[in-house]
């Protein structure tokens, strides 16, 4: 087989700024090992997030100039809400600033004080979105989903034997929605299968609950259907994604992802009483119902991006980008979780370095390596960002997996850069020995991963 290659040309070029390891530690140390408190000037190689960090193509910058800039009614929008309309086909589709304003409109409506939303594994901002209203995010993937080491083509589907005790345990009435979030993002980027949507949306029927999707990664996710379940083999992902959409009654999408542009988002649903009221909210909060939270230029290239994404050749060389860096990490031996996901090699940490405990932050431990070492950025997903302290026992919980998130920009980092980045893995591999846990110096009430600052243990 050959070798893929990035199906693009490189028309713009941005700079990189070298730093040596000693400028690193220190920096390390004034951004209290907090790697989102780091400078991107100071970073080589940033797969901190795959978030609203795409380069875009030559089209969508053309967007950029054509741009309809009018308050209402703006021809950008238009353009959106047919692109969107096309491969969602949702009535409603309402632009936001990005995807958690989407989500906030959403759960602001219907999120009640006491009620329950089930979901293969919630987003961070998806459950903040729903304890921030005294409702609760509860999470439902199937038991391979959260083991690292098993291989399953669909870790992200929901676990439908749970799913139904616990609407049954519950009370339909206490769950206004259930959500699928595709790819599962904070269980590794892993798909979920048709079978598992339309088993799910069947399931919900019965008791009148709607399905949303969070479809930040719709097309990788079907992508991966089409890899990998039966019967999809041959059909266009642009196909399998409507599918996927045909049997949800709503969504929320953050356009950083998937749709291959630096800001944006939507809600989209089919239901008219709740779009009104969201779209309420979204005008004392967002902007008006044609523009959201955009610029007309936003959405005009949104509207671009969600075509390329489901481009085949562009999803082969993402999905292939990196299943290869998964190729070099086996060579190494460096546990990782598996099967790579869509747009990430997620490090199993607890693996990795099974000396630190939980609640000194393996993953931590390893994304500051990482950096010290190469200058990479990454991100913890474990134990920071899901953690919590019990508060009568003070004891730690933390959540089934410790893992250090390497997210991949869309058509940003070339071949080489891959290399470099598994050239520095395997260096801080070889010396994981020598890695020592964090103890926390600052803590926000929530989302404390942004913000906490740390001290070597
Ligand atoms: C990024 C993301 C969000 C939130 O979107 P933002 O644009 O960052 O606000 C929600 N859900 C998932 C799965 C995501 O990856």
């Amino acid at each position: 087989m050959k070798t893929i290659i990035e199906p693009f040309r490189i028309k713009v070029v941005e700079p990189i700024r070298m730093t040596t390891p000693a400028e690193r530690e220190e920096i390390l140390l004034n951004a209290g090992y907090n790697l989102f408190m780091i400078k991107s000037d100071d970073i080589l190689i940033d797969l901190l997030t795959d978030s609203g960090t795409a380069a875009m193509s030559d089209s969508q910058w053309a967007c950029i100039m054509r741009g309809d800039e009018s308050y209402a009614g703006a021809r950008s929008f238009y353009k959106f809400f047919d692109v969107v309309q096309a491969i969602t086909g949702f009535k409603h589709i309402i632009p936001t600033h990005q995807g958690r304003a989407a989500e906030r409109i959403l759960f602001e409506i219907i999120a009640k004080p006491g009620t329950y939303f089930p979901s293969n594994t919630h987003f961070d901002t998806t459950r903040a979105n729903i304890e921030y209203h005294n409702a609760n995010a509860v999470d439902l993937v199937i038991p391979e989903g959260k083991d690292p080491k098993v291989i399953h083509p669909f870790k992200g589907n929901i676990d439908l034997t749970r799913l139904e005790k616990f609407i049954d345990d519950t009370d339909p009435d206490n769950i206004p929605i259930c959500m699928l979030t595709v790819t599962n993002n904070s269980g590794g980027g892993q798909p979920v299968s048709l079978e598992n949507i339309r088993a799910t949306k069947r399931l919900l029927e019965r008791y009148k609950i709607p399905l949303f999707l969070d479809a930040c990664r719709f097309a990788e996710n079907a992508y991966f259907i089409k890899k990998r379940e039966p019967g999809y083999g041959d059909k266009l992902c642009i196909d399998i994604a409507r599918e996927m959409f045909s049997y949800a009654d709503g969504c929320t999408m953050s356009a950083k992802k998937d749709a291959l542009v630096n800001i944006g988002g939507f809600l989209a649903l089919n239901d008219d009483t709740l779009a009104t009221k969201a779209r309420n909210v979204l005008i004392v909060t967002e902007g008006f119902p044609t523009y959201g939270g955009l610029a007309g230029r936003d959405l005009e290239a949104i509207a671009q991006g969600l075509q390329e994404v489901l481009d085949e050749d562009y999803l082969h060389y993402r999905i292939r980008t990196v299943e290869y860096m998964a190729e070099q990490l086996d060579r190494l031996g460096v546990p990782y979780l598996k099967p790579a996901g869509g747009h990430a090699i997620y490090l199993d940490a607890k693996e990795f370095v099974p000396h630190i405990p939980p609640e000194q932050f393996p993953g931590q431990a390893i994304a500051c390596a990482l950096y010290l070492d190469g200058g990479i950025r990454s991100c913890e997903i474990g134990s920071i960002m899901f953690g919590k302290t019990d508060p009568l026992t003070k004891s730690h919980i933390g959540p089934d997996m410790e893992l250090v998130r390497l997210a991949f920009p869309r058509r940003v980092y070339t071949q080489s850069h891959f290399d470099y980045t598994v050239e520095v893995i395997g260096k801080v591999f070889e010396k994981r020995d020598q890695l020592r846990g964090f103890r926390f110096t600052y803590e926000a009430p929530m989302l404390r991963h942004f913000t906490a600052q740390f001290e070597k243990v």
